[in-house]
């Protein structure tokens, strides 16, 4: 299994200029005082997997620019490029910048669709509609207060396990018979 490698980010929320956060190990723990910039971490992550701006904390795409939370951003853009390395060590950057209130995605720096950007993200075990890499503060609660079956459902499209439920039907019945 891969993991994140390292996040450069550029005028994003509470970083000015460029910035390198990690390098990161295959597990990480990101400690500090309140407003201290823990959870704007994990928005240049969800920005980088292509997350609307909502989820981001912001009304606006162009209120992610440095700067921009207090009248005055220090840019016109954006920046966060997400380096991730895969199990042979092969890294593969997915760089997502906002101009104003529109995006630009780039894989290895050569310029891509958002459709194309999800679908090479997908290919690394990332889905973001499905929101299978982050569980954002306050939604810990929601989660555990689901009914069991709802959170079956959610467990089971975010692992994609459903697609082999048919497969593992097929062949619970065909042991049952031996
Ligand atoms: P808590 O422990 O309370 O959850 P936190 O460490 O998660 O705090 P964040 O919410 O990540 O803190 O960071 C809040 C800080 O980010 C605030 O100080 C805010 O001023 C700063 N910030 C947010 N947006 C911008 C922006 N566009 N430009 C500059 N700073 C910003
Ligand atoms: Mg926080």
């Amino acid at each position: 299994m891969g993991f994140l490698k390292q996040l450069d980010v550029e005028n994003f929320k509470s970083w000015r200029g460029k910035q390198l956060l990690g390098p990161f190990l295959r597990f990480n723990c990101i400690i500090g005082t309140n407003g201290s910039g823990k959870s704007n971490v994990m928005d240049a992550l969800s920005f980088a997997m292509g997350e609307r701006a909502a989820s981001l904390r912001v009304k606006h795409l162009r209120d992610l620019i440095h700067g921009a939370h207090i009248g005055q951003p220090v840019s016109d853009t954006a920046r966060v490029s997400m380096s991730y390395c895969d199990d042979e060590e092969q890294e593969t950057v997915f760089c997502r910048s906002v101009a104003g209130d529109s995006s630009e995605y780039r894989i290895n720096g050569v310029h891509v669709t958002l459709a194309k950007y999800l679908e090479e993200l997908e290919k690394i075990g990332i889905v973001t509609k499905a929101r299978n890499c982050l569980v954002f503060q306050g939604a810990v609660e929601s989660i555990a207060l689901k009914d069991p079956k709802e959170r079956t459902k959610m467990f089971e499209f975010i692992s994609q396990s459903k697609e082999y439920a048919a497969e593992y039907d097929k062949k619970k019945e065909a042991m049952l018979k031996a």
